[in-house]
Formats: C-alpha cells, sequence, structure tokens
C-alpha cells in the first residue's frame, strides 16, 4: 500500500536517489538502514512529499502521484498524499512555546479543524498510549530527550496517518533514552502501525522491523525480511 516506482531525485546536478522501487504492505515495518549520505533521509521525505521526486511515482493507498522533470504537481495533490503520513524526527521538533498537550493537539485544530475539546480527548489518549499523559502540561524544555520523543510520537499518530514514518527516532538520545522510545515504537509495531523508519539503531530495527531495505549511494542494494539480512554473512 506504500508504493515508489523509478523514483529519483536530483538536487541540481547531483543524484541523491536513482531506480528506487520499494512496495511496502500496510501493517509493515520496514526499517531503512546504511551509510550516512546513503539517501535514507531523502527516501522518507519523498514519501510524504517533503522533498518532491525528480521523477517517479509515490502511492500511498489510492492516492498516487507521477512526478516527471518540467511537470508541475498541484498542491492539493501532494497535500492529499502527505496527510496520510505523520513523521517523527532526529531531534524531536516539538513547538517550545506549547505543552505537551498542546503539542500533540495543535495540528488537529489548526489544520483539520477539530473543536479543541475533542482534540485534547484524542491528544490526551495518544499521550497515555506513550506513557506521557502524567507530563501533559510540561514545556518541552523540561522533558528528556526520550520524552520529548514519546510527545512527538504522540503528535505524529494525532491525526491517525496510515504511515508512521521515522527519521532516525533515536538517533539523537543516550542509550538508556532510547531504550523508552524503542519500547513505544516496538508496541506500535505489534498493534500493526505501518511504519517506515531511517535508522542506525540496530536495536531499534530488530525490535520493530519486519523488513530491512539496505540504501546506499542513493540505491536500494538489498532488501528482504529482517530475519535474512541480519543474519547472511
Ligand atoms: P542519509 O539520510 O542516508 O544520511 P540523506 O538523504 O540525508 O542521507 O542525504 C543523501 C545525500 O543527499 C547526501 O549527500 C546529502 O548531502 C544530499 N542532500 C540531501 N538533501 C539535500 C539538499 N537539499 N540539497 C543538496 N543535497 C542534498
Ligand atoms: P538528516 O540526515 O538528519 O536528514 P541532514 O543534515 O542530512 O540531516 O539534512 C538536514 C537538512 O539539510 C535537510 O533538509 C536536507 O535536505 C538539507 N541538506 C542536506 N545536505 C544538503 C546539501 N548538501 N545541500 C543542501 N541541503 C542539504
Amino acid at each position: 500500500m506504500i508504493e515508489l516506482s523509478n523514483i529519483e531525485k536530483r538536487f541540481g546536478t547531483t543524484t541523491v536517489l536513482s531506480s528506487v522501487d520499494l512496495v511496502m504492505a500496510e501493517g509493515s515495518v520496514t526499517a531503512l538502514i546504511g551509510p550516512s549520505g546513503a539517501g535514507k533521509s531523502t527516501l522518507l521525505r519523498c514519501i510524504n512529499l517533503l522533498e518532491q521526486p525528480t521523477s517517479g511515482t509515490v502511492r500511498l493507498g489510492e492516492a498516487s502521484v507521477t512526478f516527471e522533470p518540467g511537470k508541475r504537481v498541484p498542491a492539493a495533490e501532494i497535500l492529499a498524499l502527505r496527510r496520510q503520513t505523520g513523521m517523527v524526527f532526529q531531534n524531536f521538533q516539538l513547538f517550545p512555546h506549547r505543552n505537551a498537550v498542546d503539542n500533540v493537539m495543535e495540528g488537529l485544530v489548526t489544520v483539520l479543524g477539530w473543536p479543541r475539546e475533542r482534540a485534547k480527548a484524542r491528544a490526551m489518549e495518544l499521550l497515555e498510549k506513550v506513557g506521557m499523559a502524567e507530563k501533559a502540561e510540561a514545556w518541552p524544555s523540561t522533558l528528556s530527550g526520550g520524552q520529548q520523543q514519546r510527545v512527538a510520537i504522540a503528535r505524529a499518530l494525532a491525526p491517525s496517518p496510515r504511515i508512521l514514518l521515522c527519521d532516525e527516532p533515536t538517533s539523537a538520545l543516550d542509550p538508556e533514552l532510547s531504550d523508552e522510545v524503542v519500547e513505544v515504537l516496538g508496541q506500535l509495531a505489534r498493534e500493526g502501525t505501518t511504519m517506515v523508519m531511517a535508522t542506525h539503531d540496530l536495536r531499534l530495527a530488530l525490535r520493530t522491523a519486519g523488513e530491512v531495505v539496505v540504501v546506499d549511494g542513493g540505491h536500494v542494494i538489498e532488501k528482504g525480511p529482517s530475519r535474512q539480512i541480519f543474519t547472511d554473512p
């Protein structure tokens, strides 16, 4: 239900992704692994269209958009795809001047137009899920990195996206703080949340991902069930 066909991404004359073909099933968790600069982050951003591929087709569920050099894709089509995704970033990116629950409910109110009360109930439900309900009123600066990332996960899930994209979700965290994030993402994986994550964190990949895609030099060089990829010599 996520289908990337022949994706190419160039920045000027630099080709960052080429000939990327990937299919990810509903309920699957895919880890993108590979060296720094391989193109993992760009690939994630080509799924939610924070970056527009230079060419190729991105399909999420029934919605699909095809990019070609020189062709302008209407903003509404980009938004229709992006709204099916939620994204978690390496550095959390919480709004610093809003407390935890406001961070989670903000998009529901301002983007989706939900009444505040309903948005708050949904936000509290999600904070509960990530173990942060008791910190609902806390400011981001008073939270540990692991706590901030759990709030960021709740925020990404708030509009019920089909797919959760995670860009190095544990890389900014000390090992003991990354544990709590691995725990939350592992729980989401067991519940059948469709996820694609770029990660260097082998523990995170092993605990969550059924599928592994190895990216190097802008190409998918290997893909398969994680058990197979991680045990192949
Ligand atoms: P990874 O996530 O695997 O570390 P990235 O997707 O961040 O890799 O980057 C892949 C390559 O694309 C790198 O060489 C990076 O410098 C380059 N790149 C990423 N974004 C841009 C951009 N906006 N303009 C130019 N080059 C970029
Ligand atoms: P990450 O790998 O965590 O995404 P980066 O430092 O690679 O972080 O990228 C941060 C931002 O800088 C992204 O928006 C990316 O597109 C942009 N970027 C990365 N490399 C380049 C580059 N060589 N030239 C211009 N922009 C870049």
